[in-house]
């Protein structure tokens, strides 16, 4: 009996799921090294602090996630449109986008400890939760957009001007496939969410019906929102480079064959600073929508897409 005791501790449970997890996806080229001691990191605090629940979700980001980046690999490449390495993710990739992540399901232990003692009000762990969802559906989204959405039929729009028509893979390029994606992401993780709820009650923080109605449409917004605001600041302030031979505006310093030359944004901002930026508004945004107050940013929306179609 002792030995299911000490098999079921969630630090033993963690340190064999996280093995298992990381044996294969190492395997199936997911990772790098790097990525693999970085993955794990992130991976057993979310275990060991946000449960089975926060779990499953952040797992569906990597499993999904890795997917995506090995989906028609070699028709990306010719393109120049793939990760480098094989697809492989770097600690870079893991903690751009898991380290807001970690640090919200470390706020859900935290703030349920408080609220089990009736220091702090017993909504606010769903608030952190609400965190967690946002960062994690805004890099899902983001990712699983970005890897498919090169895909899209029509070429991309350029989301600090809708008008205008770009290559894909261009940074700040949009497509109606991406944001189709987008939304399914959210969906998905809202679901995983909404099933833990619905059929294992206390494993996640969610603990009425008014949290149980709120975090499909939560994780749906922000993976909307957390993934366009990712572009934005992309387009903004990601340091790019424009290729001589097809023209595409890339965050490469290679393309084509041939060395890029530079053209803007901030020399040292790359993908991982604006992933790790855009987790965290997404954070933010699952906090606010936590705290139930939808009518702002269904309102900021609003205003955000008549102003953006009017330009
Ligand atoms: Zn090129």
């Amino acid at each position: 009996m002792l030995v299911i005791q000490v098999l079921m501790h969630p630090a033993v449970s963690g340190l064999i799921l996280m093995g298992v997890i990381g044996a294969l996806t190492y395997k199936l080229g997911f990772v790098d090294i790097s990525g693999l001691i970085s993955a794990f990191v992130v991976g057993f605090t979310v275990w060991y602090t946000g449960g089975a629940g926060a779990f499953t979700i952040l797992l569906f980001f990597f499993v999904s996630a890795g997917l995506a980046t090995k989906f028609k690999y070699k028709a990306k490449a010719k393109k120049n449109l793939a990760q480098e390495g094989k697809g492989k993710r770097s600690w870079k990739n893991v903690f751009g986008s898991g380290l807001i992540p970690m640090l919200f399901s470390i706020g859900v232990y935290v703030s349920q400890m408080f609220a089990d003692q009736g220091l702090i009000d017993a909504s606010i762990p769903f608030w952190m939760f609400g965190g967690f969802i946002g960062a994690v559906a805004t890099t899902s989204a983001d990712t699983l957009a970005s890897e498919v959405g090169v895909f899209s039929k029509s070429k991309p729009r350029l989301i600090t001007n809708l008008r205008r028509r770009v290559p894909a893979g261009t940074i700040g390029g949009v497509s109606l496939l991406g944001e189709a994606v987008a939304l399914f992401a959210g969906f998905a993780i809202g679901l995983i969410a909404l099933v833990y709820a619905m059929f294992a009650p206390g494993i996640l923080p969610i603990t009425n019906p008014s949290q149980m109605l709120f975090v499909l449409p939560l994780s749906v917004l922000t993976a909307f929102i957390g993934c366009n605001l990712d572009s934005l600041i992309g387009a903004v302030a990601q340091n790019r480079y424009v290729c001589d031979i097809c023209g595409a505006i890339t965050d490469k310093e290679f393309h084509c064959g041939y060395e890029t030359k530079y053209v803007g944004g901030f020399k040292r901002f790359t993908n991982m600073h604006v992933n790790f930026g855009s987790s965290g508004m997404g954070a933010a945004l699952g906090v606010v929508l936590g705290a139930g107050l939808f009518v702002w940013i269904l309102g900021g929306l609003f205003f955000w897409l008549l102003a953006s179609s009017s330009s």
